[in-house]
């Protein structure tokens, strides 16, 4: 079909129909085409600025909830790094004070914290993405500082209940069957050889047969006759203690027997050097004898205490 303008002759006022060359129509095109061109667009990218598609607009909403999560996370990640810390002020102000352990320096609580979670690619430069890592990180050193901590005070705790099980604590013989305590530690003269003699342990004046009970956890190192203890049973406890319980009637135990604090090991007697049935006791520390009286508070009232603590007249057996 052949395209054909009209144009307005004011000569004769009418429109008289034009028919344009190829050329012409061709340049005409391509400027209509041009014109369309500059005019469409800027009009598209500002649409696509203004608008953006379905899509993007979900990816942007999701986008905007992951971030709000994220604080979220942050948040609650500082909250138990709080919690930690007052963890970490609790350990080492009373559990390790108790436990004789010096209590971590600032710089071993924080130790490694930092850096240590690699953040992804393409986003290690935003900063709500670096301060959750922070966070997180500081979270899991916190954690294994406080771990290794509570390691040590379980072990720490361990021992020291194996040296407070260890240390003698109760009287050997139960004080309702106790007759006499008689209180000469050192210097003495002698009930039978009427001599000045050191004597180191305590006399518990108590009739035949009358339990007698290890002071404190250990292993019975000795059970055997001898001619001045009579049965005498010696107990190392470790920790450096040791007790020994002579003039027995008989044992109640044999050496290599482990023993708790409380246990029957024998029972009274008059063997050996002795005037009366009653239980000589010792305890030694460090290899050196020590006065048996410090060690019995834990099974006497403190009126109890003062009471046996009083000079006694009554002769030692
Ligand atoms: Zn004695």
């Amino acid at each position: 079909m052949k395209i054909v303008y009209h144009r307005y002759n004011s000569e004769t006022c009418q429109f008289e129909p034009v028919f344009p060359s190829g050329s012409k129509f061709i340049k005409r095109a391509l400027l209509y085409l041009l014109l369309s061109l500059l005019t469409a667009i800027p009009s598209v990218y500002w649409y696509i600025n203004k608008y953006s598609s379905l899509q993007e607009q979900q990816l942007i909403h999701q986008n905007n909830r992951l971030v709000k999560r994220w604080d979220k996370l942050i948040k609650d990640a500082d909250g138990l790094n709080q919690q930690l810390d007052s963890l970490a002020w609790k350990d080492d102000n009373r559990y390790r004070v108790l436990l004789d352990l010096n209590p971590l320096s600032p710089e071993e609580r924080v130790a490694g914290a930092g850096g240590n979670e690699k953040i992804p690619a393409g986003i290690e430069d935003l900063k709500i993405i670096k301060d959750g890592y922070y966070q997180v990180d500081k979270l899991k050193n916190q954690m294994q500082v406080a771990q290794q901590s509570f390691d040590q005070l379980s072990e720490a705790t361990k021992h020291k209940n194996r040296m407070l099980a260890s240390r003698p604590a109760i009287q050997p013989i139960d004080k309702k069957q106790l007759t006499t305590l008689h209180l000469t530690f050192g210097t003495r003269l002698h009930p039978i050889f009427n001599v000045l003699m050191d004597h180191k342990g305590l006399d518990f004046s108590a009739g035949f047969g009358t339990p007698v009970y290890a002071t404190a956890d250990g292993r019975v190192s000795m059970a055997y006759y001898s001619n001045s203890y009579g049965n005498v049973v010696y107990i190392d406890h470790g920790f450096e203690y040791e007790t020994r319980y002579a003039h027995l009637q008989k044992f109640n135990v044999q050496p290599g027997n482990f023993v708790k604090r409380g246990d029957i090991i024998g029972f009274v007697g008059n063997t050996g050097i002795s005037a009366a049935p009653h239980l000589h006791y010792e305890v030694f520390l460090k290899g050196k004898p020590v006065n048996p009286i410090h060690f019995f508070q834990r099974d006497l009232s403190q009126a109890e205490f003062q009471k046996i603590i009083q000079p006694t007249s009554a002769t030692t057996p």
